[in-house]
């Protein structure tokens, strides 16, 4: 019978090679604490009930060894890693909305390790502005005169309300005071610029002529709120934006317009057709806010677009400098608007790809992997028609047609195959309806079938 006296002491595993090598690796401290931890764990399970394998001094010390070096290895994991999104919502906040273009994760890592011009001007040898960066190209794919870019959209739209309408009245209709989710509620928002509410029409009919009764000498702005994330049917109404911003010409008011996801032109991307930021410019919007990384397919940021005047209050606003982006951000996003501005997104942006891609092409794919995975101990594998959505507050209602595979389990419920799809490296997304799980590859990018198949065959 083994004895917790074979266990060997911490001063002589500390003269065990590989004791030492995690010293070196991970601190002298942090090792004796590992080590100690082990050497309980070890002395437990010589001294419990259980069978153990241990039967000597040496078998006990690697044993120590072992568990120290997972646990010194665990302590310094990462907690964000990759993900298989094989949910088929396409901007998914959960997994970290756009995966970033090809060209933008190489502009990143060329740049974030070094230093750059960020905030400095290379022509004149000396302090440069932050905001110059991403501008030019931010302007010739929307056709606004001028851009800024904060942190995300929610910053945006409370910054230019701070900028342009603390102390004063921002005329909002009842039927766009929204929650986008994740806490972000217009009239919150508006709270917390310092802007004063100015409600005006119902939660489902707003005419131009209620807007024209809200507008006095304290109004600021229209503000213009598009609803991302849900639709109101049947007996509804709402001016265009045309109206509105006559409307307020008349007035000398500017309207504001929270676009939300970011849809650069008119060209609908795949099944959806938001209303695009380029045309909010034309119809004459002061001030336009959308997000980087919903259908722009870039990094997550806020992005400001609009006139000279309003936009060089925003810049100036105290605010500007705690919602301000780094060189990481600007890096993708330059790339990824330049894919825009050379008409490559849809081959290029993955966000624009994904949404594009056919069903028939979803299909060739899904086959294939249902092929691969014939014969599974764990499930059973076929092809269905499906929808795939857009998510993350973009294109209330629209569906793309898509094809699934759907995996139904040979013994354990739906809910336990897809939790262990969750645990496996990398973490399997995916969905389940009427007790099976369901993989939709839209949201999976072509290089990633093959791991994913070998992945899926490795359960057992
Ligand atoms: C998504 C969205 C926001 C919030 O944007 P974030 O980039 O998530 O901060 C605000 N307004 C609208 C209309 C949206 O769709």
């Amino acid at each position: 019978m083994t004895t917790p006296r074979i266990l060997p002491s911490i001063d002589r595993l500390r003269q065990r090679p590989l004791v030492r090598a995690l010293e070196a690796e991970y601190g002298g401290e942090a090792a004796l604490e590992a080590l100690r931890k082990a050497a309980d764990r070890v002395r437990g399970e010589l001294g419990g009930a259980d069978a153990t394998s241990i039967r000597d001094r040496e078998e006990a010390a690697a044993a120590i060894e072992r568990h120290a070096a997972t646990a010194l290895a665990a302590r310094l994991e990462p907690s964000l890693t990759t993900v298989i999104n094989a949910t088929g919502v396409v901007v998914h906040t959960n997994l970290g909305r756009a995966p970033l273009a090809a060209a933008a994760a190489a502009r990143v890592a060329a740049l974030a390790a070094g230093y750059t011009n960020l905030e400095y001007d290379l022509a004149g040898g000396g302090r440069g502005a932050r905001h110059t960066h991403a501008a030019r190209l931010l302007t010739q794919v929307t056709g606004a005169p001028a851009a800024v870019v904060v942190n995300n959209n929610a910053a945006a739209v409370l910054l230019v309300l701070a900028a342009l309408a603390n102390g004063r009245e921002a005329v909002v209709s009842r039927g766009e005071l929204v929650e986008i989710g994740g806490g972000f509620r217009i009239p919150d928002i508006l709270r917390q610029s310092g802007a004063e509410l100015r409600e005006v029409g119902t939660t489902n009919r707003t005419r131009i002529a209620d807007y024209a009764a809200a507008v006095n000498d304290r109004t600021a702005l229209i503000l213009r709120v598009h609803p991302s994330n849900f639709r109101i049917e049947g007996f509804t109404a709402r001016p265009g934006l045309e109206e509105l911003v006559a409307l307020g010409r008349r007035s000398g008011v500017p309207v504001v317009e929270d676009l939300g996801s970011g849809q650069l032109t008119e060209v609908p991307t795949g099944g959806v057709d938001e209303p695009s930021v380029a045309a909010s410019v034309r119809a004459g919007a002061a001030v336009c806010c959308f997000s980087g990384d919903k259908l722009l397919g870039g990094p997550q940021a806020g992005i400001i677009v609009g006139e000279e005047e309003p936009l060089a209050r925003v810049r100036r606003h105290p605010l500007m400098r705690a919602l301000r982006v780094d060189k990481m951000t600007y890096a993708a996003l330059e790339a990824t608007l330049a894919e825009h501005a050379r008409g490559r997104a849809r081959a290029a942006v993955p966000v624009v790809r994904m949404l594009a891609a056919r069903a028939d092409e979803i299909d060739a794919r899904a086959r294939a992997l249902a092929d691969r995975l014939a014969g599974h101990a764990v499930f059973e594998a076929d092809v269905v028609d499906g929808v795939s959505t857009v998510g993350g507050g973009g294109a209330p209602g629209s569906a793309l047609p898509t094809k699934l595979v759907r995996l139904a389990p040979r013994t354990h419920s739906a809910s336990r195959l897809e939790k262990r799809l969750r645990g496996l490296r990398p973490p399997v997304i995916a969905r389940i309806e009427q007790d099976r799980v369901l993989l939709d590859l839209r949201t999976v990018p072509t290089e990633q079938d093959e791991p994913l198949a070998t992945i899926l065959l490795g359960l057992v």
